[in-house]
């Protein structure tokens, strides 16, 4: 029987890992399918506090795992294949182990969605991402490229302009699901451009490991053509990994836990930290301080309870 089971090893599930070991509570953390989270995708982060040159994602997301593992945090490889969080203890399936765990918290994070292009997921870090709050800085003067329709893609370009020549928009069809309030800014700002009814079929060059352009088609009248460009940012949505959860937590229509006020979900006992349940900040900083507050629900539980 666990104290604490922790879904996830991203800056929300080792932030929890740190603060549920040091409490004694011998967190048992279950790594997922995305060891390290997003973090673990990115290059350079230059805007977590702390590190004023600096850090790169992977050995940020690693010196947290250490740093819980110091104090006693248990790390063990694979995912929850299956759930049962009706009563408690509650049951994990963690591959083909059950685990039983008077307390979980679920910090399994939100895949970007990506347009799932060979060459695309090749360059991925290479001058393609999914973050432009993480690597727009690193493009500086260039000319970028961002794909979606919501709200994401207007924030994001508007962001991109600070650093890129020109920042084009490319969305496959005429209609936004942008606020309008968010488009207008968008449509307002000079150094925007805009391809509508196209999509992204490659992103070249994968044999220099570098972005250097894009074949667009046309969806209406099927027209190819290269543009050139420096930087591809996908803004076409996240994906929460609570699939598992299902009909036991409560999700809101897209599937994002609904937070019931601090880190509590709809399970008494079940808490939620970083991008499963934030649709709006994402931020490795906003997932570490929701990692602390729902070890620090999770140690009171258990303390009320006498455990
Ligand atoms: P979204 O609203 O779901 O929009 C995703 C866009 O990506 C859609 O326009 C969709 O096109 C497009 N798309 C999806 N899959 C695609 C694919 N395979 N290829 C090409 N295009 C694809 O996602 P979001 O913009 O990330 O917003 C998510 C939520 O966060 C929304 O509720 C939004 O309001 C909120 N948000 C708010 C703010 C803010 O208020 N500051 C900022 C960001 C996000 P179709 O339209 O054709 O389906």
């Amino acid at each position: 029987m666990r104290n604490v089971v922790i879904l996830g090893s991203g800056c929300a599930g080792n932030t929890a890992a740190i603060y549920a070991a040091r409490a004694n509570l011998q967190p048992l953390v279950v790594m997922g399918h995305e060891p390290g989270g997003q973090l673990s995708l990115t290059t350079l982060v230059e805007n977590f506090p702390g590190f004023p040159q600096g850090i790169d994602g992977p050995e940020l997301v690693e010196n947290m795992k250490a740093q819980a593992q110091r104090f006693g945090a248990e790390y063990v490889g694979g995912s929850v294949t299956e759930a049962d969080l009706s009563r408690r203890p509650f049951r994990l399936q963690i591959d083909e182990q059950w685990v039983e765990a008077r307390t979980v918290i679920v910090a399994t994070g939100a895949s970007a969605r990506w347009l799932g292009l060979e060459s695309e997921q090749k360059l991925i870090g290479h001058g393609v991402s999914s973050c432009a709050t993480c690597d727009g800085f690193f493009f500086r003067d260039k000319k970028i490229m961002v794909v979606g329709g919501g709200d994401s893609v207007m924030e994001e370009a508007n962001f991109l302009t600070r650093f890129g020549r020109e920042v084009t928009i490319v969305h496959r069809r005429e209609g936004f699901r942008a606020s309008p309030i968010m488009l207008e800014r968008a449509r307002a700002n000079p150094k925007i451009k805009w391809i509508l009814n196209a999509v992204i079929e490659e992103v070249f060059d994968v044999e220099k490991g570098l972005v250097t352009g894009v074949k667009l088609r046309n969806v209406k009248t099927g027209q190819q053509w290269v543009a050139e460009v420096d930087g591809l940012f996908l803004a076409i949505g996240h994906v929460p990994n609570t699939a598992v959860f299902r009909g036991q937590i409560e999700l809101d229509t897209e599937g994002f836990i609904v937070s019931k006020g601090g880190a509590r979900t709809s399970v008494p006992g079940v808490f939620h930290a970083g991008d499963v349940s934030d649709r709006v900040y994402r931020q490795a900083v906003t997932a570490a301080g929701a990692g602390c507050m729902a070890a620090i629900e999770a140690e009171r539980l258990l303390e009320a309870e006498g455990h």
